[in-house]
């Protein structure tokens, strides 16, 4: 727009692949910034852009079935279009050009990669009906078609997805048995002490939790019946959700000459190698101020990211505002967990409450605090912003914190 001076050198469309959260915030940003031009969602699934975290939750427990992001209205008044259920298939830089699955391209002058990510899979299961991953609202609901009550469930990965799960599934009334290869449910993730903590919630709720195993194999003929476990055991099942992790949307971009190295690899404000070329959200691995490539597969790293890129990309960003101390959280059973800080596994952590169930955790590197975790401890947590940001001497902390 003619009078916007701040953003008027950029050469629009601005195209954003994948219609996630990531590439929500991004659009909205970008006109929250001033930008004016032409601005393209390209989405792979038919359904408005939606939010993920329910899925696990209330909406595989039939509490809830929508979760769309924004109505239609939202993005026409923002003149945002959506071009929805084709994929992205190829990106040529020279040209600027983007080639959709049902055969169209579409010229850009700005591109933003924010595809998120596919769950992982087991190589060498067999194809059988009963077996489900979770990435998208349509897997939430083929799965939440055959919880009922009473039916024997088996879930494969003790992460956040399986974890969240196994707790949905307890709620509907299924057995559960929840296997994850590691000592601890969360172990890479929060490290094994807190693990044991989440652990304890889980086979509290009547879940059969069996840490240092792995499946081996699923049997069945058309429809899975039973599993085989890395020790040897056999178990009888119903039904059977996998959550062993998941990897970023990037085969579209293997012969683009874009850098991809566990996602599509960015500077500390979402650009890539290519200046016109940019990433965001859960597939985008950003450069970090402490140093090496960091990808965050949380909700609100892709609303944060957003801020930056949009600000980077259309020169209106203060490269003085203070960077956003990291969050997220997971619902299971009736508390909440939440991390606030950048969260290690290898880092010391100091127990400052357990009452057997609720708990708050700190976790410190070099004497400094880096993380605060807590489990149905919201304020707790909370207002540990300002310490996890300064990082606050842990010594300290740790005279004034309750016994
Ligand atoms: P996505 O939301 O995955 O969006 C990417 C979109 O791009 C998808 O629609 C995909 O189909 C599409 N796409 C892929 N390839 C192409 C292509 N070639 N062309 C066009 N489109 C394409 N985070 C928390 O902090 N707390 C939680 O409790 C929590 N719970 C979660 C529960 C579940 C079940 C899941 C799956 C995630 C959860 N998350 C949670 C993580 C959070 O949802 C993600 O961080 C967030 O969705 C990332 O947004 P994104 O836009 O980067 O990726």
């Amino acid at each position: 727009m003619a009078g916007m001076s701040s953003t008027e050198n950029v050469v629009g469309p601005i195209v954003i692949v994948g219609a996630g959260l990531a590439a929500v915030r991004a659009a909205e940003e970008l006109r929250q910034s001033g930008y004016d031009g032409d601005l393209v969602v390209v989405g792979d699934e038919a359904h408005l852009p939606y939010d993920r975290p329910p899925l696990s939750k209330d909406v595989v427990r039939g509490e809830n079935d929508d979760t769309t992001l924004r109505p239609q209205e939202f993005f026409d008044e923002q003149r945002i279009e959506l071009r929805l259920g084709s994929a992205a298939t190829r990106l040529d830089r020279e040209a600027r050009r983007l080639s959709l699955a049902d055969g169209s391209e579409i010229a850009y002058g700005e591109l933003i990669v924010a595809t998120g990510l596919t769950p992982r899979r087991i190589p060498g299961l067999p194809d059988l009906a009963g077996v489900h991953v979770l990435r998208s609202i349509d897997e939430s609901r083929a799965l939440r078609a055959e919880l009922g009550a009473g039916k024997r469930a088996l879930v494969v990965g003790a992460g956040f997805i399986g974890c969240e799960l196994a707790a949905s599934m307890r709620g509907l009334g299924l057995e559960v048995v929840l296997v994850e290869p590691q000592s601890a449910p969360l172990a890479s993730v929060l490290g094994e002490q807190v693990g044991a903590l989440v652990g304890r919630m889980h086979v509290e709720a009547g879940v059969d939790l069996r840490a240092g195993v792995g499946l081996a194999s699923l049997t069945g003929e058309g429809r899975v019946t039973g599993a085989v476990l890395s020790d040897g055991t056999e178990l009888e099942v119903d039904v059977v959700a996998i959550g062993i992790g998941s990897v970023p949307v990037t085969e579209w971009l293997d012969d683009s000459g874009i850098e991809l190295d566990n996602g599509v690899v960015c500077d500390e404000v979402g650009r890539t190698g290519d200046p016109h070329v940019w990433a965001i959200g859960d597939v985008a691995s950003w450069r970090h101020a402490a140093g090496g490539h960091k990808r965050v597969e949380h909700w609100s790293n892709a609303g944060d990211q957003a801020k930056i890129l949009a600000g980077a990309l259309t020169g209106t960003g203060d490269s003085n505002a203070p960077t956003q101390v990291p969050y997220f959280w997971s619902d299971q059973y009736d508390l909440k967990i939440q991390a606030l800080g950048t969260v290690s596994a290898t880092d010391d952590v100091h127990v400052i409450k357990d009452d057997g169930r609720k708990f708050v955790v700190y976790y410190s590197r070099g004497g400094a605090l880096t993380a605060v975790v807590g489990a149905g401890s919201a304020g707790a947590v909370m207002k540990m912003r300002a310490k996890i940001a300064a990082g606050a001497p842990i010594g300290e902390l740790l005279e004034s914190a309750p016994a």
